[in-house]
């Protein structure tokens, strides 16, 4: 299939939003205390297609911390840099259908830390990354940067809040290195993933980072290429399997799509080929995945027949 037309994206976002915005069930993370200062009614939706065309629908301009959304993209330029094989040795691909910050799936698997997308594959993730911290603060700062096609910024109050906060992501990596998985200083790993975490976004940015990887690595709106299509195809194969925890599957289910979810309310989906889905909205469910985000999404993928699984 093509990239559905303009003035059919335009109609199916407004009643997609329509149909989300009635929903008030959920609640904002507060965790991280910063977080919890955010407006549970802010309401955002971006569809970015493959040509570069951009439809927007509410509060698509408020900036808010990218959190286990960034995951998808760091380990997108992980690939990048060490390849399929190593990516997956090292990381690896399967759901521990456990919560995102679980110490148990990492006990349970001979501290292997199963998945990118959970908070220990993160914390491995940014670990191999090349070169010393600092270097790989720059690599995630300017890769994601380039999927987004700006300059992105840290928000300094979140990343305080979670870096006073943060003892359980501390303790998987100190976890992490026991098990020999982890050769970086492990707080100096963790901190450059709470930095990566609290890189402010909004829904038009995770919008058009999603279409980026729907465009086989090319930013449709820059034209700049960030990734190669193989890393794409291997990155979009493990949101698909764990890009919202160990709801992925319900996700996978229900929407047939890739997608990435964060707790500061934002998620990320890709229809390969066709476009990324940005929206933002921070009450959350009890995995920690937005509540009209999913909605406003399962919407769009039915009404424009994005489900990979279907043959029609
Ligand atoms: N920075 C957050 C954490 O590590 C990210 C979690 C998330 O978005 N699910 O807890």
């Amino acid at each position: 299939g093509a990239v559905p037309p303009d003035a059919r994206l335009d109609e199916v976002i407004a009643a997609a939003y329509a149909r989300a915005q009635r929903h008030e069930e959920g609640t904002v993370a507060d965790y991280i205390p910063a977080l919890a200062e955010a407006d549970p009614a802010a309401f955002g939706v971006c569809v970015a297609d493959v040509r570069g065309g951009l439809h927007e629908i509410g509060d698509t301009r408020i900036p808010f911390s990218i959190q286990s959304i960034s995951k998808a993209f760091v380990y997108a330029l992980l690939s990048e840099q060490v390849g399929h094989e190593r990516a997956f040795d090292v990381v690896g691909v399967n759901n521990t259908g456990l919560a995102f910050n679980s110490v148990v799936a990492i006990e349970l698997n001979d501290g292997h830390p199963m998945n990118p997308m959970v908070n220990a594959g993160a914390i491995a993730t940014t670990a191999l990354l090349p070169g010393d911290a600092d270097d790989k603060w720059e690599a995630i700062r300017t890769g994601l940067s380039r999927f987004a096609g700006r300059e992105l910024q840290i928000d300094e109050e979140v990343y305080r809040s979670e870096s006073e906060t943060n003892h359980r992501n501390r303790a998987i990596g100190t976890l992490l290195q026991s098990y020999g998985r982890i050769t970086a200083d492990p707080d100096a790993v963790v901190d450059v993933y709470t930095r990566q975490c609290s890189l402010l976004v909004d829904a038009r940015d995770l919008g058009v980072m999603g279409a980026t990887l729907a465009d086989g690595g090319v930013n449709p709106v820059t034209g700049e290429r960030v990734v190669s299509a193989d890393v794409c195809r291997d990155t979009l194969a493990v949101l698909a399997a764990s890009g919202l925890y160990e709801r992925s599957g319900e996700w996978l289910f229900e929407i047939g799509l890739p997608g990435k979810s964060g707790v500061a309310g934002g998620l990320v989906t890709v229809a390969p080929g066709k476009v990324g889905i940005g929206t933002y909205a921070p009450p959350l469910d009890s995995a920690g995945n937005s509540v009209r985000g999913q909605i406003a999404t399962a919407f769009l993928a039915r009404s424009l027949g994005l489900n990979i699984f279907a043959s029609d």
